[in-house]
C-alpha cells in the first residue's frame, strides 16, 4: 500500500516525484523499460533553465532522478500492465507485482511517431529529431527535411526556416492534412518547398545525416535529397492505452485534465505530455509534475486516513504462475 504512486520517468514524472518526496509522501515512481522518456532519444538540452552551456538529454534526466531519490523518491521498474481506478486504494499492477494506492500521477508521456527506419533510429540526436523546438537552432544556415503534412510539420518547418538555409517539406501525398491558414504560411514562405507524394525511403550519413533516400509513391522513382537535418513530423501518440474508459481523453487520446492537473477521477492526476499536446517541452512537463504533486498533496490532507498515520508499504508479490514443463 503505497500513499502516492507516479507512473512514468520523464520530466512531468521525475518532478512530481521530487516534490511528492519533498512532502513526505514517499511516492512510488514506475519507471518504465524506457525510463527518463523522450529526453533519453535527444543529444544536447539549450533551452532548460538553469544549464546556460546546455546538457545532454539523459545526463539531464539522470540529475532529475538522483534529485528526486536524494529526498526519498523510490523507484520500480517495469512497464505497469494495468490500472484499476474504479475503487479505492487503486490497484496498479506490473507484470510480477501488485501496488495499491491513494493517490495516482499520470506522467506517461507520448511517443513521437516514428517512419520506422532502421537509420532513422540511428541517427536520431545526430541529425534526426522530434522536435524542433529543441534541436532546431543547431541547423544554423544548414540544409534540412521536415517529413509530415499535418499541422505539426507545417509549424515546424516554418519555425525551422527562421535557422534553415532551407527546408524541404516531404509529404506521402499531394495534398497536406494541415489547416488552411497553417498551408498558407507554409507556401508563401520563400525558405520552404515541398517533395510531393514522396516516401522516406532512407536517412543516409554514418555519424551524422548527410541525406536523404525519397521514392515518389506515383512513380517509384528514386531520388537522393542532400541535407543535414531531418526533423520527423508525423505526430504523437499519448502513452493512455492504460486508462482508455477509465479516464476521460480527449479525441486523439489525451487525458483530459481540469482545475490544474485533475483528470475525471478524483485522486488521479495527469502531468507533462500525456495531456499537453500544444506545448509539450521539457520545462512545461517539469511544472506540470510540481502543480501534479501539490494537487496530490492537497487531495490527501482531505482524506479521512491522513498521512502521518503508520501505513503498511508492504509491496505484494503476485506468485508466478506454476510453471508447466512439457516433456521434450
Ligand atoms: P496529424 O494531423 O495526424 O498529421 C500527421 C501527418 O503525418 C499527416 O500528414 C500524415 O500523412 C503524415 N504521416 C503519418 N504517418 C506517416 C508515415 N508513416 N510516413 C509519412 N507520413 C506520415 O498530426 P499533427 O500534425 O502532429 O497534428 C496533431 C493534432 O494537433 C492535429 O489536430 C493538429 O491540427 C493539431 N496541431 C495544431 C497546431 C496548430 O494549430 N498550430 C500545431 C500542431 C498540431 P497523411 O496526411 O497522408 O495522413
Amino acid at each position: 500500500m503505497r500513499t502516492v504512486i507516479i507512473i512514468g520517468s520523464g520530466p512531468a514524472g521525475l518532478t512530481a516525484a521530487l516534490y511528492a518526496a519533498r512532502a513526505n509522501l514517499r511516492p512510488l515512481v514506475i519507471e518504465g523499460l524506457e525510463a527518463g522518456g523522450q529526453l533519453m532519444l535527444t543529444t544536447e538540452v539549450e533551452n532548460f533553465p538553469g544549464f546556460r552551456d546546455g546538457i545532454m538529454g539523459p545526463a539531464l534526466m539522470a540529475e532529475m532522478r538522483a534529485q528526486a531519490e536524494r529526498f526519498g523518491a523510490e523507484f520500480a521498474t517495469g512497464n505497469v500492465t494495468s490500472v484499476d481506478l474504479s475503487h479505492r486504494p487503486f490497484v496498479v499492477k506490473l507484470h510480477d507485482a501488485e501496488y495499491q494506492t491513494r493517490a495516482l500521477i499520470i506522467a506517461t508521456g507520448a511517443t513521437a511517431r516514428l517512419l520506422g527506419l532502421r537509420s532513422e533510429r540511428a541517427l536520431m540526436g545526430h541529425g534526426v529529431s522530434t522536435c524542433a523546438t529543441c534541436d532546431g537552432y543547431f541547423f544554423r544556415g544548414r540544409p534540412i527535411a521536415v517529413v509530415g503534412g499535418g499541422d505539426s510539420a507545417m509549424e515546424e518547418a516554418i519555425f525551422l526556416s527562421k535557422f534553415a538555409s532551407h527546408v524541404t517539406v516531404v509529404h506521402r501525398r499531394n495534398t497536406l492534412r494541415a489547416s488552411k491558414i497553417m498551408q498558407d504560411k507554409a507556401f508563401a514562405n520563400p525558405k520552404i518547398s515541398f517533395e510531393w507524394n514522396s516516401e522516406v525511403e532512407d536517412v543516409t550519413g554514418v555519424d551524422a545525416v548527410d541525406g536523404l533516400v525519397l521514392r515518389n509513391t506515383a512513380t517509384g522513382e528514386r531520388k537522393r535529397l542532400e541535407i543535414d537535418g531531418l526533423f520527423v513530423a508525423i505526430g504523437h501518440t499519448p502513452n493512455t492505452t492504460l486508462f482508455t474508459g477509465q479516464l476521460d481523453m480527449d479525441a486523439n487520446g489525451y487525458i483530459v485534465t481540469h482545475d490544474g492537473t485533475r483528470t475525471s477521477v478524483p485522486g488521479v492526476f495527469a502531468c507533462g505530455d500525456v495531456q499537453d499536446h500544444v506545448y509539450r517541452q521539457a520545462v512545461t512537463a517539469a511544472g506540470s509534475g510540481c502543480m501534479a504533486a501539490i494537487d496530490a498533496e492537497k487531495y490527501l490532507e482531505g482524506l479521512p486516513q491522513h498521512l502521518g498515520e503508520t501505513e503498511a508499504v508492504a509491496v505484494q508479490s503476485i506468485q508466478p504462475p506454476p510453471r508447466t514443463i512439457s516433456p521434450s
